[in-house]
């Protein structure tokens, strides 16, 4: 029996394409194991300068243990020499290539309980930092009736909680009559699983928030990319946005739902960024208060027209790192007390030393005492919180 391992750097695309190729070669009779692999796997991710030295540095971790060491994902073309010189395979981007062909059988697949529906690749914003579209290539779409029939396999298979839609940028999904809300409203309609949106991106209407929140499943969390609250480092961006435009869609979602967790990236240091628009960044935190904040220093990419640029000194972005951490330890801390001797359900995910971990509805991660062989989706009473989890007990269904 053939044995491989695989490390995933980067997004939830990326979780979904591994979680494919993991089922793909499950389902052929490999086995996982980090013991003499026969095949070890990184799915690289292109976004940051500290991803590639991390996959470079796996690599070579990797490279102990297997003879076998095959990097893909975005930033294979961009590496591929330097891989070639360590004695590490580069795969094309698209890890379909790996299956000799076979890619409808494994472009969709994943595992549960949460499970990662992709429903688009590729993206043609050109935003000045991101080197994703030259990676990724143009938005390309998958059929809804390949979708519907994943999901049907899927559930058949595994026992899912939750659908985690999943792309490049799903905002651009767009497939003959079906666009993404058509194509939402068909997925609740084929399965009571409750359904989460990975990013979206701005401008979009108010009646596209109203008609999200009458899809019955749908769960109260949205991740909308800031990146800057100033309006002049984000036409630097060129983002198709201002800082009031995300502000009134956050107030939209805040009317059609009860208590939303509104989540978001943040990049620092943009090149030119002044003190003055970093400072508008840190107290729009304040004031939407964010349920959680990715923040990401900025990394200037080859190709890209940020990237010629890098003028913000190191001592610089470390300073504005700690001012960040501390707003948003502040504001994520206050979303996590609103459910503190409330009920959330809970995807079960893991279970370690007697306490059950899983994902909230509105997208906190919860511990908890749980009933012997808890699954599914549990009623989670919430005791407290600290800075990673909330802390609760399973209470049973009505
Ligand atoms: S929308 Fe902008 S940041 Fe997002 S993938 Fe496309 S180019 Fe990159």
């Amino acid at each position: 029996m053939k044995k491989f391992f695989l490390k995933t750097f980067g997004c939830k695309t990326n979780q979904s394409d591994s979680n494919s190729l993991k089922n793909f070669l499950l389902n052929r009779g490999w086995q996982i194991s980090c013991e003499n692999p026969d095949v070890c796997f990184i799915n690289s991710c292109v976004v940051t300068r500290t991803s590639e030295k991390k996959v470079l540095k796996e690599a070579q971790k990797l490279k102990q243990i297997s003879k076998r060491v095959i990097v893909f994902g975005c930033l294979t073309p961009q590496l591929k020499e330097t891989l070639k010189e360590q004695g590490v395979e580069a795969c094309p981007v698209r890890y379909r290539s790996l299956s000799n062909g076979v890619e409808d059988e494994i472009v969709f697949s994943g595992t549960g309980p949460r499970y990662f529906l992709k429903i688009q690749n590729g993206c043609s914003s050109f935003c000045s930092f991101c080197i994703v579209p030259y990676v990724r290539g143009k938005p390309v779409s998958f059929s809804p009736q390949r979708i519907f029939q994943q999901l049907h396999m899927a559930k058949e298979k595994f026992k899912i909680s939750e659908i985690v839609i999943n792309g490049t940028n799903i905002m651009k999904y767009s497939f003959e009559n079906y666009d993404l809300l058509k194509l939402l409203e068909e997925i609740s309609r084929q399965t009571p699983a409750r359904i989460r949106l990975t990013s979206l991106s701005l401008p979009f209407e108010k009646d596209f928030v109203r008609r999200i929140s009458q899809i019955k499943n749908i769960c109260p969390h949205f991740h909308i990319s800031l990146q800057s609250a100033s309006n002049r480092i984000l036409k630097l961006m060129k983002r198709n946005y201002t800082r009031e435009i995300f502000e009134e869609t956050v107030a939209w979602f805040r009317e059609f739902f009860t208590q939303p967790a509104i989540t978001t990236d943040v990049i620092y240091g943009f090149p030119f960024e002044t003190d003055a628009d970093f400072k508008k960044t840190v107290d729009f935190i304040e004031k939407i208060e964010f349920a959680r904040v990715h923040i990401f220093p900025f990394s200037p990419r080859p190709k890209t027209l940020a990237g010629l640029f890098n003028t913000i000194p190191p001592d610089v972005l470390k300073k504005r790192r700690n001012i960040l951490k501390k707003v948003i330890d502040r504001v994520t801390r206050k979303y996590k007390q609103k459910f503190v001797n409330k009920i959330l359900d809970v995807v079960v995910e893991e279970k370690k030393n007697g306490f059950y971990t899983g994902t909230s509805q509105n997208y906190l991660k919860v511990k908890f005492k749980g009933y012997p062989e808890s699954c599914g989706i549990a009623k989670v009473f919430i005791e407290k919180t600290d800075a990673e989890f909330m802390w609760g007990r399973q209470v049973r269904n009505e």
